[in-house]
């Protein structure tokens, strides 16, 4: 079938593009004209392998049938109803399923539209519980360092990664943050690293100055993606859970990265068989095609708000597009192709072939340390002197010209293919990231 090949536009000026080098981009566009399974189309009609599913989140791949017709469905059918006092079949069946398929004791779903409104919401439904239950003196939240909540005030506040808070004003007050878990000892680890799950127990000495009893909640990513793929240190989540239940503080996942197969099961919670009281997500739920996120609780938060007159809104939130119907229609079709195809336990069966690809190319030039876990990994660069992040920019650059896309992070190549990877595919990835890394400087 002919390409509909869409012209560059001439001008490019008006749209300020998020999280981007808009003058060198604008200078050199890089623009996506089509997209199927594993590949993009450039406006030049190059075929680019997808190493990172879109942004993290396209992990059943692009264009997948059961996905484009539950939308085109759905949108003839009841394109949207009332958020507020309303509601549509699909966005009560959408929240059967998914805590039908999320870890044990979590019970209901209040929908987003991102992640960044999932960690809102989350950080809103703590503080609210803890005073619904007579307990609203725990204000104060805690994040951690290098942490990625997403980009708005409560997110930046709790997350910690310097360049995403600096010019934001004072934030949150009433926020403290654990050390990150980034430990040179741990470099080359496959898998959960050995060291580090005393860092935990940073949050006694947060609890002890500030008094745990003023504690509203502990918010982490299980694996931190964003800020370059951390994985949690052995036994250290298992800390953190322990002391959060010990001092009545809420433990939150943000799950916006690993729910939905990343890590080889449907949530990270599951993976690692430690149990949060609020998972945040977004990405993998609508397979990025649709904006929508989710936060999941337990029956306990959720039950704390349900007393009073009968006629009274419980908790005052929500958005417009809170439960969309098409939102809800793609993540439906979503579900039932990660369901219909294994792809969790795809991720699963293929990770170890991952592993032992993405660790070849530990000899490779200025390549300071790789980790990995399901379908996920870094490859971690040294940076050059007085120029950090230019190298990994430029790797990604050239890995782009060659037919590949990765994302970098400072200095971090981070890679998560879409879950219906074959072998021969994550040959191409290495491959290619081996002659980039070969030819940059
Ligand atoms: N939380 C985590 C862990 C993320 O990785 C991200 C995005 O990468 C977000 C929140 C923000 O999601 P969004 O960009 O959809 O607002």
């Amino acid at each position: 079938m002919a390409l509909d090949l869409k012209p560059i536009p001439n001008d490019l000026r008006a749209f300020w593009m998020p999280f981007t080098a808009n003058r060198q981009f604008k200078a050199a566009p890089r623009m996506f004209v089509a997209a199927e399974n594993m590949h993009y189309t450039t406006a030049d009609g190059r075929q680019v392998l997808d190493g990172t599913a879109g942004l993290w989140c396209c992990n059943a791949g692009h264009k997948r049938p059961k996905i484009v017709e539950a939308i085109q469905r759905q949108a003839a059918e009841l394109d949207y109803a009332p958020a507020f006092q309303m509601g549509h079949p699909l966005a009560f069946e959408l929240a059967n399923r998914l805590v039908d398929m999320a870890p044990d004791g979590m019970e209901h779903v209040f929908y987003t539209n991102s992640g960044s409104e999932s960690v809102e919401t989350a950080l809103k439904i703590a503080l609210a519980y803890h005073r619904a239950r007579g307990e609203g003196q725990r204000t104060r939240l805690i994040g951690r360092e290098r942490g990625y909540h997403g980009v708005n005030f409560g997110g930046i506040s709790v997350g910690g990664i310097v360049n995403n808070r600096k010019n934001f004003g004072t934030l949150l007050a009433g926020v403290d943050h654990l050390p990150h878990t980034h430990l040179p000892e741990n470099a080359w680890t496959k898998g959960q690293p050995e060291h580090g799950a005393h860092l935990a127990d940073e949050l006694e000495r947060i609890a002890a100055l500030h008094g745990p009893e003023t504690i509203a909640a502990v918010i982490v990513e299980p694996m931190a993606g964003s800020t370059g793929v951390l994985m949690p240190p052995k036994g250290y989540l298992e800390r953190l859970r322990e002391i959060t239940r010990k001092h009545g503080i809420l433990l939150i996942f943000d799950e916006v990265i690993t729910g939905f197969g990343r890590l080889g099961s449907s949530f990270a919670a599951e993976h690692f068989g430690v149990q949060p009281d609020m998972i945040t997500t977004a990405k993998g739920l609508t397979n990025g095609v649709i904006p929508m996120g989710a936060v999941l609780t337990s029956a306990e938060i959720h039950d704390a708000f349900m007393h009073g007159p009968d006629h009274l809104i419980e908790l005052f939130h929500g958005y417009t597009y809170s439960g969309n119907p098409i939102a809800c229609a793609a993540a439906l079709g979503t579900l039932e192709t990660y369901a219909e195809e294994g792809l969790f336990a795809r991720a699963a069966e293929l990770a170890p072939y991952w592993e032992e690809a993405l660790h070849s190319l530990r000899d490779k030039p200025n390549v300071i340390d790789i980790r990995n876990m399901g379908l996920i990994g870094a490859v971690e660069l040294a940076p050059i002197a007085g120029a950090p992040t230019k190298r990994a920019f430029s790797a990604f650059l050239k890995a782009y010209e060659k037919g590949l896309l990765i994302r970098t992070t400072g200095d971090i190549i981070a890679l998560s293919p879409p879950l219906i990877i074959e072998r021969g595919q994550i040959d191409e990835i290495v491959d290619t990231l081996g002659e980039v890394l070969e030819e940059v400087e």
